[in-house]
């Protein structure tokens, strides 16, 4: 590439040799190849095309075709380049590419698990949360992933204008609506001038305060992210988006100089990765996979649990392998890299956080809390005294009349002298120092 790289794309390992560009588009000029446009115009609908750039094992046609009537394929070449064609479980062919395990299970699953059609005022609008809502702008992706939620919708034209003005109006009468999710589909593959048009819109709203984007073209199609764009969104903060990686390889030197556009134009980026069986399904691609985030300074936000989609049955897992990932993340590295495990609730109650046990129990009358950390060690809290209960009397705690000898000292504060246990209690006493145990019913 002609340009400087940016600190986090240098971090990015580069791609090995049997994908890539030069791989399946070896005659495409810099110029095409790095035009948004050419790369949507040219996205890999057919079967037919697909066979011309990667062996369809024989016999595998009509299964595919079959799966096609079902949920339309689209994949962008730059993200088709990502595919490694020689391994037939690699984990980006999974999320792009219609398998034969699709077509078992193609009956499996509901269209909308989530009722994001019932929770919906408007066509597009669905508003579950007390002060925010979702709103879904586009029904094109610059690659239609075989897992997505609203495979539903992808099948439809593209939402007219009169829809978003509707979209638009609900939210405008409905005050207690603080935060908008603009979704999809990709709003991003809209042109910049029509969601240009839709955040003003948005903007002009007194009680919105906060836009957030949700989009997986830093990830799909990340020359999208150009300086046109950029530009016109940072007239619109505060602006956040939400992007959506799932596996390590996806975190290219390309991804890496998206995010960074979009973090210059003081955008923050979060990530939200879904839990698929056989692409990210494992201790090690998971925390490969916050370890690159992290480089980019995309910060992970949420891994959610694979919907009950139709046509996605055999991408999900059990929850019992979420967990374990989680456990597995917590503690070992930064809490920064580490996301809300969350399952959205079929039949419409929202996200719900998922994970390991850490508080083993909780006694509130007691006031004492046993908690396991990372490595599985209990340990114990004590609750501070109820208002008024009188823990510390002047009488020393030991009922001798004499001083209780001092608690052991932190190897790290040194102590003035004259500091005696009969301050114990004391107003000024630094906060987290062990207290002498407090009387309590038992
Ligand atoms: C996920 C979601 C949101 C946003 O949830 P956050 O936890 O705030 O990120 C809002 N509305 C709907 C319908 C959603 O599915
Ligand atoms: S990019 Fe998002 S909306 Fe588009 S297909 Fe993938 S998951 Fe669905």
């Amino acid at each position: 590439m002609d340009m400087e790289q940016s600190p986090s794309e240098a971090l990015i390992a580069p791609l090995r040799s049997r994908r890539g560009r030069q791989h399946y588009f070896p005659t495409i000029t810099d110029q095409d190849w790095n035009d948004w446009k050419w790369q949507l115009r040219n996205r890999v609908t057919t079967l037919e095309e697909l066979a011309q750039l990667m062996p369809i094992p024989e016999g595998e046609l009509p299964i595919r075709r079959e799966i096609l009537r079902g949920f339309r394929m689209g994949i962008s070449p730059y993200y088709l380049s990502l595919i490694d064609a020689d391994d037939p479980d690699d984990p980006i062919m999974r999320q792009a590419v219609p398998l034969h395990d699709e077509f078992i299970y193609r009956n499996v699953g509901e269209e909308d698990p989530l009722h994001e059609e019932e929770l919906s005022p408007v066509p597009g609008i669905t508003h579950r949360y007390p002060d925010r809502v979702l709103m879904v702008i586009s029904n094109s992706c610059a690659m239609y992933c075989r897992h997505c939620t609203r495979k539903r919708l992808m099948a439809e034209d593209s939402i007219p204008d009169l829809e978003i003005d509707q979209m638009v109006d609900y939210i405008a009468r409905t005050p207690v609506i603080r935060d908008v999710i603009v979704s999809g589909g990709d709003p991003l593959t809209c042109t910049t001038e029509r969601l240009e048009h839709i955040l003003q819109k948005l903007r002009a709203i007194p009680h919105v305060e906060v836009i957030r984007i949700g989009s997986r073209v830093p990830v799909t199609m990340p020359m999208r992210v150009d300086d046109e764009l950029c530009r016109m969104l940072e007239k619109y903060h505060p602006l956040w988006i939400n992007v959506h990686f799932n596996h390590p390889r996806e975190c290219t030197p390309e991804a890496a100089r998206a995010c960074d556009r979009l973090l210059r134009a003081g955008i923050p980026l979060n990530n939200q990765s879904v839990l698929l069986r056989g692409v990210n399904d494992n201790v090690e691609t998971m925390r490969e996979l916050v370890h690159c985030l992290m480089k980019m300074r995309v910060r992970p936000y949420y891994l959610f649990q694979c919907d009950p989609i139709r046509g996605a049955e055999h991408l999900r897992t059990p929850v019992a392998r979420g967990i374990e990932i989680m456990d597995k993340l917590r503690g070992y590295t930064s809490g920064l890299a580490v996301p809300t495990y969350v399952i959205d609730a079929p039949g419409g109650g929202g996200k719900i956080p998922v994970g390991p046990k850490y508080l083993v129990s909780y006694d509130v009358k007691l006031g004492k809390a046993v908690l396991r950390n990372f490595q599985g060690k209990i340990y114990e809290y004590h609750d501070p005294p109820p208002a008024g209960q009188l823990v510390f009397s002047d009488a020393s705690p030991n009922g001798r009349g004499e001083p209780e000898a001092p608690k052991k000292k932190s190897k790290w504060v040194r102590r003035k002298n004259g500091t005696s246990a009969s301050a114990a209690g004391s107003k000024d006493e630094p906060r987290g120092k062990k207290r002498a145990e407090p009387a309590r019913p038992s």
